[in-house]
């Protein structure tokens, strides 16, 4: 599934003076009012790739969605900020372009010196991006000779930019992180070290079962906590209060669990708060979680419980927080996890962290990114691949 052509594939002399479209995923989050970037990790994390373009002498056409503008400008979503982030990060010129399909902007690329760096508007501005428009696919791909995928995180999404555009290349090809996100996940799933644990957290219930009815198989512990492991609680007789819960997937939770009751690891207390008031005071309920009241964390002795078994060697991965760690009241059961994920990795573990919020987590955690194996910027898209779907961003690459 991995094998998919890298840039670093092709002789350097073959992308020098080409024009490359390279699909990044530069969503970043943007403080409105001080119009900032909060936290430019995305950005970054493409550097390799531009620069590498760079030394050979392509010009770089960057395309990248931030939002959800759905097909409207929208003034606090354009990456004009972004740009010059980049710009700064690179030490030169960023173009950036506002009017990508208005514009004649191939025949003016044609003209820019080697090494120069495009970066073009929201596509999101463009509902046709989202509906993977023919015509919209046809003007993005006239901008360029080559095409690069470096947004792992946007592949399971069929979007002009994303799919429609690639079609009209003859050289399709995947950027260093995306190789990357590859290379990690294929290892999961086909040769992980063991013991392989996988912990499953978060809000996003429905998106991470079919993930983890595959995982399920190929690991020796699953811990699931948070909304699927409230589902799990509650198909097995458990009270769960007002806790998070997939009420739909409670026959899957109740049959899942009769065939792995060895492997899998749930909580065994809990941190809860009155549903109505979800503030900073909070109890810790052993078992059954009363009516009107909400588990928004671990308690302390599944935190006991939980780092028992994720120790190192072997290979870990995590996706979705242990609660509502953005309040302070509640992160101490993902501070744990994160912490005990960085120890294991010292002692030669293999750990794959990813999602959006379990990024955030791992940095309220202070755990740092040289900690971890591998950080992936896929969240949908992760669990997707990890669920067994092919992704069209990946699928059509070379
Ligand atoms: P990720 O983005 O890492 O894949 P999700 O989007 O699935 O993770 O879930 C993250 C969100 O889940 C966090 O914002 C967190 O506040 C929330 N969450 C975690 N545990 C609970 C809980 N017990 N009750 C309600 N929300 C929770
Ligand atoms: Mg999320």
């Amino acid at each position: 599934m991995n094998e998919k052509k890298v840039i670093s594939d092709i002789s350097k002399s073959f992308f020098e003076g080409k024009k490359v479209f390279v699909r990044v995923d530069f969503n970043v989050p943007i403080d409105n009012k001080t119009n900032s970037i909060r936290e430019d990790y995305r950005i970054r994390r493409a550097i390799s790739t531009i620069d590498y373009l760079l030394d050979c002498g392509a010009k770089i056409i960057l395309g990248s969605h931030l939002g959800r503008p759905k097909g409207r400008r929208v003034n606090e979503l354009s990456l004009e900020i972004v740009a010059n982030r980049l710009s700064q990060l690179l030490d030169r010129k960023v173009i950036f372009c506002r009017d990508f399909i208005e514009d004649k902007l191939a025949e003016k690329i044609d003209l820019f010196p080697n090494k120069s760096v495009v970066m073009l508007e929201n596509l999101r501005f463009y509902k046709e991006e989202t509906d993977n428009d023919a015509n919209f696919s046809r003007r993005l791909a006239e901008l360029a000779d080559i095409y690069v995928n470096e947004a792992f995180s946007t592949s399971h999404r069929t979007h002009s930019s994303t799919y429609g555009m690639a079609l009209d290349f003859d050289t399709k090809l995947a950027g260093f992180l995306v190789d990357k996100e590859l290379k990690f996940i294929s290892k999961m799933l086909k040769e992980p070290e063991h013991p392989f644990i996988v912990i499953i957290g978060g809000s996003k219930i429905h998106d991470k079962m079919t993930a983890l009815g595959n995982l399920l198989e190929i690991a020796d512990k699953i811990i699931i906590a948070s909304g699927a492991g409230y589902t799990f609680i509650k198909a097995n007789g458990g009270k769960i209060g007002d806790s998070i819960c997939e009420n739909e997937m409670l026959e899957w939770a109740k049959k899942t669990y009769k065939k792995y009751k060895e492997k899998i690891v749930l909580p065994i207390d809990h941190l809860v708060s009155e549903s109505s008031k979800h503030t900073d005071s909070c109890l810790i309920v052993n078992s059954d979680i009363p009516d009107g009241h909400k588990a928004l964390d671990i308690g302390p002795k599944t935190i006991e419980l939980f780092t028992s078994i994720i120790k190192g060697p072997g290979y870990i991965f995590w996706n979705g927080p242990m609660g509502v760690f953005e309040s302070d009241t509640f992160s101490s059961g993902t501070i744990h996890v994160a912490r005990a994920i960085a120890l294991a990795t010292l002692r030669g573990a293999t750990s794959v962290v990813g999602g959006g919020e379990t990024i955030a987590a791992i940095r309220k955690a202070e755990v740092l990114e040289s900690e971890i194996s591998h950080m992936s910027t896929g969240g949908g898209a992760l669990l997707e691949y990890i669920g067994g779907t092919k992704l069209p961003g990946i699928e059509i690459l070379d």
